[in-house]
């Protein structure tokens, strides 16, 4: 989907979901007072008259958190420009840019007081500083003193500090103390702050260094991330969240109701703002490293408390909905029952249930089921089916790719047509007369069961009597195509009611992103494998052990199995050392099996050419397949008992774990080796560690979660993620359990602890909030 219509999109389902727009526009309801002392650097200083018709353009003078960041004192239409590519653009924004740490600068320590190995903090006068070439980079040094002791500080590669520091100047230094050469103490790489200059005329004026001695020196003091190329220093935020700070109203109210207050012991509005910024003396340095002062907590579950009540209060919105109360009578179960090609596991008994019980009930069901690879997701979506079938509706079944539909289309074939369902397959590669013709047997209530790609959304297909929507794999979606696809449920005709929806996912989510990505869902679990599965033996071999290796893999193949060996790249590359799918096929299937069926798979073959080599390994007829990644959504091959993976340290976890979903299907033991070449990074040994340890997709998720960040994880990001301001979702777990409880206590209201009033006030401010977290996401 292009990211034009998606961003539209967005706009549409915002204005859905926010009900009604509280957001006030700021620009119209603020002013910049041209008062007090200059504060500003001249790097970020704006041109005079931007500010001056802006004062005069305005009345007067108090902030409100709504209020752009442009009309606040020291930032113009640039510098505005920069703090929004942040995402800072009001001052409610600039005030919740946390520091990302603090340094201690109320008992700075004398430099004769230093000891090699701790951290510390020094304030110093520059004395002298000049950049040294070596022979191997550009080093920059400084010494600083106190009196007359010395501290040397040394930059590598930093020809930017050139001319940064004047003899005189006052700056504080934060790093670690060691030895020298000749045994002298140094910081090495220390942070840097000018704080100002004791000596040259015209250089900081009075009020600046007055500031400076405020702000900057005799404090715990925030330090913030600089941004636009360095130019908006930590000191420079400093500066202008303080103004902010002292400008916004004294009092804020508290959206966050008592009840929830009383119950997590948080800290008002404004306190947590001035002491998140300004931390008391005697604050523990390490909650405030750790983000974990009350002041801390109070703005992250502020945050995530607002976020779950928008996701709970849609989800109450959706039952609310009219829905379909389907009947699982009698006939209907037999029905399910009849299909069954085997024995369920107690878990696909619980899920289905689940589901069912959601199918009877008048509201709308919205339900994710989620479950490993191959734990069976597709035959209990087959059994939603016929309960909607069964009560006279159409089912729409959806797919990411046409591969994965056609493989439902043939499962469902095989296991439904018996009972005399009638199904259709329609895809983007059907010739138009074909496409037409189903069209209209859909539109006819003819075919019962229709399967497709998700573009049975973008083409116009009428369902006569939609009753069940199934969407597979539903990560690759995303959630805006999500909530477009419930509304296409709701759009199919006004005066019949919402279709239900499953939506199923291989890629098990962790809890943290399970309840805010798909918070607005009710969560089903498939945690069990069908029996028969012989846990995957997943071991971990340097690559100078090949040998070793390839003759496991010929032994494998003499018992009658098939293997993969995983690339991670398609041709050799100049600059990296990577093993290449192409050149290791040759090798492979020239020198070390010259007597086996050796074939190739990559991405850059065509369609058709794919195809055909997986049917021949389905078939047996290829016995070891060299491949790149694009087995990753690929055919059920059970007879594949072995997977070799080079450069395993190169590969995603999640990705690793789908990888390894390909084999272990059938009934022989099943192996995978991780072959690692070269040096192996921290996180990469953590990552192989896992794979060895476990195969449990849920662990696997919840660690590739903490090594890359929400972000990252399955391109949450495209997904359209809410973007957190001060939250992690990995950190902050815990306060994201209380925030979905709290708030599914407020939503229960009115009662003796919550008055209704107060429940709208927090519903009004949540719809702000809402649609302000959306509108800043990305749409990829
Ligand atoms: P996924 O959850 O990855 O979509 P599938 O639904 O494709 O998994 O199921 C994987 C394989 O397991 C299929 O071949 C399916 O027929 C088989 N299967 C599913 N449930 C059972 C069961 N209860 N007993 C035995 N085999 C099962
Ligand atoms: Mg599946």
């Amino acid at each position: 989907m292009p990211s034009n219509t998606a961003a539209s999109d967005c706009t549409k389902l915002i204005a859905t979901l926010c009900l009604d727009t509280a957001f006030h526009h700021p620009a119209d309801r603020c002013c910049c007072p041209e008062r007090g002392p200059h504060l500003l650097t001249s790097v970020t200083r704006e041109p005079r008259q931007d500010r001056e018709s802006l004062a005069s353009s305005s009345l007067p003078q108090m902030l409100e958190p709504g209020t752009a960041v442009q009309y606040v004192k020291g930032i113009g239409p640039k510098v505005a420009e920069v703090l929004a590519a942040k995402g800072i653009r009001t001052v409610d924004d600039l005030v919740h840019y946390l520091p990302f740490r603090y340094e201690d600068r109320l008992n700075p320590r004398g430099i004769g007081e230093l000891r090699a190995g701790e951290m510390a903090t020094v304030i110093a006068e520059v004395r002298t500083s000049g950049l040294f070439r070596t022979r191997r980079m550009p080093i920059f040094q400084m010494t600083a003193g106190q009196g007359t002791a010395r501290l040397k500080c040394i930059w590598f590669n930093a020809s930017y500090l050139k001319d940064k520091f004047k003899p005189g100047q006052m700056v504080a230094l934060y790093g670690k103390v060691d030895r020298g050469r000749n045994g002298e103490l140094q910081i090495v790489q220390p942070q840097v702050e000018i704080l100002g200059d004791l000596t040259e005329e015209g250089g900081e004026d009075a009020a600046d260094q007055k500031l400076a001695q405020s702000l900057e020196i005799g404090r715990i003091v925030p330090i913030y991330e600089a941004t636009g190329q360095g130019r908006l220093t930590s000191r420079w935020f400093r500066r202008v969240i303080r103004y902010a700070l002292d400008n916004l109203p004294p009092e804020m109210p508290d959206a966050i109701p008592a009840m929830v207050c009383a119950h997590l012991n948080l800290m008002s509005p404004r306190e947590a703002l001035v002491k998140v910024h300004w931390p008391d003396e005697g604050e523990s340095r390490e909650d405030l490293q750790a983000s974990r002062t009350p002041a801390h907590i109070r703005l992250i579950f502020e945050e995530l408390f607002f976020t779950e009540l928008g996701l709970e209060l849609k989800r109450r919105q959706q039952k609310a909905q009219s829905g379909i109360a389907f009947n699982l009578d009698e006939r209907a179960r037999s029905a399910i029952k009849k299909i069954l090609p085997f024995h369920p596991t107690n878990a696909q008994k619980r899920v289905l249930k689940e589901i069912a019980s959601d199918m009877e009930k008048p509201s709308p069901m919205r339900r994710l089921l989620q479950g490993d690879v191959g734990s069976g997701k597709t035959i209990v979506a087959f059994q939603a089916a016929i309960i909607a079938i069964e009560n006279g509706y159409q089912v729409a079944l959806m797919a990411p790719t046409e591969i994965l539909a056609t493989q439902h289309y043939l499962s469902a074939r095989r296991i439904l047509e018996n009972a005399g369902y009638r199904i259709v397959l329609l895809t983007g590669s059907l010739e138009q007369d074909r496409k037409r013709d189903i069209r209209r047997h859909v539109a006819q209530g003819n075919a019962q069961l229709v399967i497709g790609t998700h573009a049975l959304l973008e083409e116009k297909v009428e369902f006569e009597k939609p009753g069940l929507i199934i969407v597979d794999e539903q990560h690759r979606f995303g959630v805006l195509q999500r909530l477009k696809l419930m509304k296409k449920g709701g759009d199919v005709g006004d005066t019949q009611p919402e279709p239900d929806v499953l939506v199923m996912t291989a890629t098990p989510i962790p809890r943290t992103l399970a309840l805010t990505l798909y918070g607005d869902l009710d969560i089903s679990v498939l945690d069990e494998l069908p029996p028969g599965r012989t846990p995957i033996v997943t071991r971990r071999v340097s690559d100078d052990r090949a040998t070793e290796v390839w003759s496991f893999v010929r032994k494998q193949v003499a018992a009658g199995n098939q293997a993969y060996i995983v690339y991670p790249v398609i041709e050799e590359n100049e600059e990296t050392e990577l093993k290449a799918a192409m050149k290791m096929y040759k090798e492979l299937s020239q020198r070390v099996f010259p007597d086996l069926k050796v074939s190739v798979l990559h991405g850059r073959l065509d369609a058709e050419l794919k195809d055909q080599i997986m049917r021949l390994f389905q078939r047996g007829e290829i016995q070891v397949l060299v491949s790149t990644t694009v087995i990753e959504v690929g055919v059920d091959v059970p007879n594949a008992s072995l997977m070799v993976i080079e450069h395993a340290e190169r590969f995603g976890l999640s990705q690793l774990h789908q990888l390894r979903g390909r084999i272990g299907r059938g009934a022989a033991k099943s192996f995978c080796i991780l072959m690692t070449g070269g040096k192996v990074s921290e996180v990469g040994e953590r990552r192989l560690d896992a794979m060895v340890r476990t195969n449990d997709g849920f662990q696997i998720a919840e660690l590739d979660l903490e090594l890359r960040g929400p972000g990252e994880f399955f391109g949450t990001k495209q997904a359209g993620m809410p973007s957190f301001r001060v939250a992690n979702l990995i950190r902050d777990r815990q306060l994201l359990e209380a925030a979905k409880r709290e708030a599914a206590a407020v939503l229960e209201g009115p009662n003796s602890e919550i008055s209704q009033a107060e429940i709208d006030r927090a519903i009004r401010y949540m719809r702000m909030k809402w649609q302000h977290s959306y509108g800043l996401v990305e749409v990829g």
